[in-house]
């Protein structure tokens, strides 16, 4: 149903860099906004790639804190959307739950132009961060992901079993779609649909 785009960085002759050891330090610097534009306009084309052999497929992509301050971002993913011809509804834009809480005001503000231009909103890595329950009716969002440290000690944990399933409880009512990470065993993917979880994500579906 869909894939999110994951940043690596292939260095000449050096190992692949996982995100982890560069976009955080990307972060610290103004060159988190010339690496998001970078990724939207890659995985934008790739939908527009898609779209036009007869397989139209959603695409997610990641935002940090610091975007949500570039007043242009959401101008620019429309013209990106139009350029490739895609429509904005195969489009999801992810933000943590520590982007959302580092600036609450300019997140909302950013995920209701997304909203008005068609395209998806999701919270990512749900459960890990400090969000407060009222922002999930306040930002009006598509789509919850369910954190990979609920899912991976599914499904012996009592404990994760039970938060997993009050989180896509509370999402389902909620109006909202839930997709769960870091699923890497068929048994982790049995206990999800079990509990009526939407959609999955992981290396057991597919690897980066
Ligand atoms: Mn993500």
């Amino acid at each position: 149903v869909g894939v999110e785009a994951l940043v690596r960085w292939r260095q000449p002759g050096r190992r692949l860099l996982p995100p982890a050891e560069f976009v955080p330090v990307a972060e610290r610097t103004d060159i988190i906004h010339p690496l998001t534009r970078h990724v939207l306009r890659r995985a934008i084309a790739q939908a527009g790639t898609w779209q036009r052999a007869g397989r139209p497929l959603r695409v997610s992509v990641n935002v940090s804190a610091r975007n949500l301050v570039e007043d242009d971002l959401v101008d620019a993913i429309g013209e990106l959307l139009d350029a490739e011809g895609v429509p904005a509804s195969l489009l999801e834009i992810e933000l943590t739950e520590t982007t959302l809480m580092a600036n609450p005001g300019r997140a909302a503000v950013m995920m209701g132009r997304l909203r008005d231009l068609g395209a998806r909103v999701a919270i990512d890595d749900f459960g890990t961060g400090h969000s407060s329950l009222s922002y999930l009716k306040r930002f009006n969002v598509n789509t919850l992901k369910v954190d990979r440290s609920f899912v991976s000690a599914l499904p012996e944990s009592s404990e994760d079993r039970a938060i997993a399933q009050a989180v896509i409880v509370m999402a389902r009512s909620l109006g909202m779609t839930t997709v769960a990470e870091g699923v890497e065993t068929p048994a982790q993917l049995e206990a999800l649909r079990e509990m009526g979880c939407d959609e999955v994500q992981g290396y057991f579906i597919g690897r980066p």
